[in-house]
């Protein structure tokens, strides 16, 4: 396919802006493709040596995109449409975090969250959290410096919430999650009387039996295996590297096939978006999604509106049954049973699509109150065990599948988590906007389905901030009462 892409460029500071701008986006593509080596096929005696040079790449962009003509131009640019407007938008965002930040803050902060990271590991490891806390503690005194030298209105967390997802704040994450108690009733009402397990989790798979499946689902769905690939990593991801090579990986535990096909699923959602961004945007500072919310919309959408769906399940089976033999004793109805299992879980990425949010929403609290130094570390355990009793109606019985379980908060991630409750919740707004959704997935028209999402969401890029792509892709805010709606109509019908 052509790269020879014509952004509507109308202003001479962009046209100049964007001349310059492709320097970072060649260094882009090159750290996406170094990313993607690193979690597939690096030796890993190579790990130091690639660490050294990713650093570097790091350190060119942030040069590149705080030279002070470069600032200049952004800073005196008068944009003239909504291309134009987005681009400087998202160039203002990067320069003001590089320029912000003192380089010792970000030096400091990359030495703390190396050093966080591997003691975490430990420590989740030896079910140890005395071992993890004083580095967490130093994890979030530099989250809340951080939170003071980007600055905010109204909360601290709001500049570090901002950074995940453009413009949010506790004000949005109080509203999103005012359902939380309501969720948590639904999800004890559904539960009732429902099967806790499912024979075919325990079902053992060939791998290349499950491989072939997932090539297959992901031809019926749509993806271009002329711009992509499906690897196998530690934990399956998306890596768009650019317009014409997006990435996909997911992984293989030999039972439990939906772990693997959903997930193919979920990553087939993240790559539709990057593939679908409009052509004239490529190699521009819009070419990636709006935020990391409505990316995993994309995914949330695929994978559970679609994957999760009885008429999907339907529509596979045979071809499910051809790869998969074990599957000739059991109906559709039997694996729509399976895909849809609802039960307590004390792992987040193992929930359910119902509970989900409700292991977002703890998070949340945590980090919401840690920013106002509202809640010690030492009483993370105490609380996550009361929250989840609260919300979920289980505890866990140690740290490393309680407030040890996640990796974001060794990395300085504080203000991650939200996105995926944001991704969730929209996903089935997008779906309520469909018509004759159940239809089309019964039909296969999975095409039309993804002219839908193509045409709201995915063409636009980052054109807009993803609040504005939301309103003018839905007509409405992102609303949390939508996400109940599906859940009730799927699991108490
Ligand atoms: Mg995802």
């Amino acid at each position: 396919m052509s790269v020879d892409a014509k952004a509507p460029v109308e202003s001479p500071e962009v046209k100049e802006i964007l001349v310059r701008y492709r320097d970072v986006w060649a260094i882009y593509y090159g750290e996406a493709l170094i990313g993607w080596d690193m979690e597939t096929y690096m030796p890993a005696g190579a790990s130091a040596e690639r660490g050294e040079a990713r650093a570097t790449l790091r350190k060119l962009v942030q040069r590149l995109l705080t030279h002070p003509e470069f600032v200049t131009l952004v800073e005196s640019a008068d944009p003239k449409n909504d291309f134009e407007r987005g681009v400087i938008r998202v160039l203002k965002r990067d320069i003001e975090y590089f320029t912000k930040l003192p380089p010792e803050f970000v030096e400091e902060e990359a030495k703390v969250t190396t050093k966080a990271f591997l003691v975490w590991r430990e420590a989740k490891e030896r079910d140890d959290f005395e071992r993890f806390a004083p580095l967490l503690e130093k994890v979030f005194e530099l989250q809340r410096r951080k939170a003071e030298y980007l600055g905010y209105e109204d909360h601290p967390y709001d500049a570090l919430l901002d950074r995940f997802e453009e413009g949010l704040t506790v004000k949005d994450c109080e509203r999103i999650f005012s359902v939380v108690d309501r969720l948590s009733d639904l999800f004890k009402r559904i539960i009732e009387g429902r099967p806790r397990e499912h024979s075919l989790e325990r079902e053992a798979y060939d791998e290349r039996d499950m491989k072939r499946l997932n090539e297959h689902i992901l031809y019926i769905l749509g993806y271009d295996f002329s711009r992509g690939r499906m690897d196998v990593s530690a934990h399956p991801f998306t890596q768009g590297i650019g317009l014409d090579d997006v990435r996909i990986t997911t992984w293989y535990h030999g039972r439990d096939f939906r772990r693997s096909l959903l997930a193919v699923m979920h990553e087939f959602g993240h790559a539709a978006y990057d593939l679908n961004i409009d052509r004239a945007y490529w190699a521009t500072p819009v070419q990636q999604g709006a935020s990391l919310g409505v990316h995993e919309s994309q995914s949330r959408f695929w994978e559970n509106i679609v994957g999760r769906s009885r008429e999907f399940v339907e529509t596979t089976f045979d071809e499910m049954v051809l790869a998969l033999p074990f599957l000739r004793r059991y109906s559709p109805s039997d694996v729509y049973e399976y895909f849809t299992l609802v039960r307590p879980e004390l792992i987040r990425v193992e929930a359910d699509e119902v509970h989900y949010g409700l292991h977002i929403y703890l998070r949340y609290e945590i980090e919401r109150r840690a920013m106002e130094s509202e809640l010690g570390v030492k009483e993370l355990p105490e609380f996550w065990s009361e929250e989840m009793e609260r919300l979920i109606g289980i505890e866990p019985k140690g740290y490393a599948d309680g407030v040890l379980q996640d990796v974001h908060w060794s990395l300085g991630y504080v203000g991650y988590f939200p996105t995926y409750f944001i991704g969730t919740v929209l996903s089935a707004q997008i779906a309520s906007k469909i018509p004759d959704l159940s239809e089309k997935i019964a039909q296969r028209r999975f095409k039309e389905i993804m002219e839908f999402l193509r045409e709201r969401i995915q063409k636009w890029g980052a054109v807009y901030p993803p609040k504005e792509l939301v309103r003018r892709a839905l007509g409405e805010d992102l609303d949390p009462e939508r996400f109940l709606d599906y859940a009730r109509r799927k699991y108490l019908a």
